[in-house]
């Protein structure tokens, strides 16, 4: 029977020999840069791909293959790429002017947009999501008056608020009381415990890159309770989530926290975060009032996002969009879970809507924990053989599908799923 580690080798000998421009990059890269990266989650072995060029739901590497890009830059390209109209209002921003230094129209537009959109008393722009989140934990803290924050083991906010077995060794130094997603009783003894310290609980209402897994509902109104009758900030970090409904995914779960963090596909797909809720809280960063908080950063308000953003989230993503890109992600993970249930192999997709996650496992996946144990050789080995199909996903499985997405395209997934697993039936039993 062949090994999955022979499996791997020869599936990784294959994409090499299949790409030499992105290999003779990948040199040229690591001559300049620490491994050829600059943003650690795009490296795979045995090199990455190198994308020339993409158009639609299309992205065509340096050595000339087509793939269907079905991982939409992490959720943050869901407007597919180039999309005519997003093209239009870059354009048009770019010749209004790009570095105004000053306050402008468009700061207010999107603020106008985003704010009735989920639901937030007030917003501030930042020019990423690992910002947007800090910022919020910084306004919690002030807020508060305390120091500590309650993450979830297997959470990421960002680059510097990853929490994946333990705190990543590049993390803001934050006090943090760690807590288990989805375990009611130990979260809510936690919280009682540590109620004199905690400023902030930070979540995402369906953990994105921790593997799709979404929230229980009594886990949220757990922390929704606990939080407000201690005088705790909750803060949901909808980054990635908020695409799940046309009001995010805590008007979904009818829950609506303190503060909420937003990103990615809001900014049209320029650099974007977002901060904002509360009124009370936001106000501590409203520069008339004396000792007001201080937010910087130099292209808080650029005019490309903030025209691009405004016009994606108006004239693109409208709710209409929203529930009809999400249907066709909850039709789409209920055929690849048929699949894995007729060929009877340990694959489940978890999800919500269009983010889906493709895992080696057949048992129920609520919380990280559950996935501690599959292997990672396994991941490796969907991604490689969907490459070869002309399939790009992200190497752990994870996919969001973007407007350009067709359901032929979710078809072609599904077959291509369907090839993995005949190959591959004696590694995976
Ligand atoms: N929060 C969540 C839930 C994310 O998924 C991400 C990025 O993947 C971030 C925050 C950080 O956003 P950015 O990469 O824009 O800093």
């Amino acid at each position: 029977m062949p090994s999955i580690d022979t499996a791997l080798e020869e599936a990784m000998d294959a994409f090499a020999a299949r790409n030499p421009t992105s290999r003779a990059l990948q040199v040229r890269a690591a001559a300049v840069m620490p491994g050829g990266n600059t943003r650690t989650v795009l490296f795979t072995r045995p090199f990455p791909l190198r994308v020339a060029k993409a158009q639609g739901a299309t992205l065509t590497d340096a050595d000339g293959h087509d793939y269907l890009d079905l991982l939409g830059e992490y959720s943050a390209g869901i407007y597919g790429h180039s999309h005519p109209r997003i093209l239009e209002a870059a354009r048009a921003a770019l010749e209004k002017g790009l570095n105004l230094g000053a306050h402008h129209e468009g700061e207010v537009k999107l603020a106008e947009v985003v704010t009735k959109r989920f639901h937030l008393d007030l917003v501030r722009f930042t020019n990423s999501g690992t910002e947007a989140n800090m910022m919020a934990l910084a306004a919690a803290r002030s807020f508060t008056g305390r120091r500590s924050i309650m993450p979830m083991e297997g959470g990421y906010h960002g680059g510097t608020l990853y929490f994946a077995h333990g705190a990543s060794p590049v993390n803001a130094p934050f006090d943090c009381v760690m807590a288990r997603f989805n375990d009611v009783e130990t979260t809510r003894r936690l919280i009682a415990e540590n109620a004199d310290e905690l400023a902030a609980v930070i979540l995402e209402p369906m953990l994105g890159s921790g593997g799709c897994i979404p929230a229980s509902p009594e886990f949220l109104s757990m922390l929704r309770e606990e939080t407000a009758r201690r005088g705790i900030v909750l803060i949901f970090d909808e980054v990635m989530t908020s695409r799940l409904h046309p009001g995010g995914l805590s008007e979904k779960f009818g829950i609506e926290p303190d503060l909420k963090t937003l990103g990615k596909y809001v900014g049209g797909g320029m650099s974007f975060g977002a901060f904002g809720g509360k009124r009370e809280i936001m106000e501590l960063f409203d520069p008339t009032r004396p000792n007001s908080l201080p937010h910087a950063g130099t292209f808080n308000n650029n005019t490309l996002t903030m025209t691009v953003g405004a016009v994606a989230m108006t004239d693109i993503y409208t709710h209409e969009a929203c529930n009809e890109l999400n249907a066709r992600g909850n039709i789409l993970r209920a055929k690849l879970n048929d699949l894995f249930m007729r060929y009877q192999v340990k694959m489940k997709a978890t999800g919500q809507g269009s983010m889906i996650c493709i895992h080696p496992a057949a048992h129920d996946i609520t919380s990280p924990e559950s996935l501690e144990k599959t292997d990672k050789r396994l991941r490796q080995l969907l991604f490689l053989d969907l490459l070869e199909e002309g399939v790009y996903i992200a190497e752990r499985g994870f996919m969001a599908l973007s407007l350009m997405v067709t359901d032929s395209d979710c078809e072609r997934l599904v077959e291509a799923v369907e090839t993995h697993i005949t190959r591959r039936r004696d590694l995976q039993v």
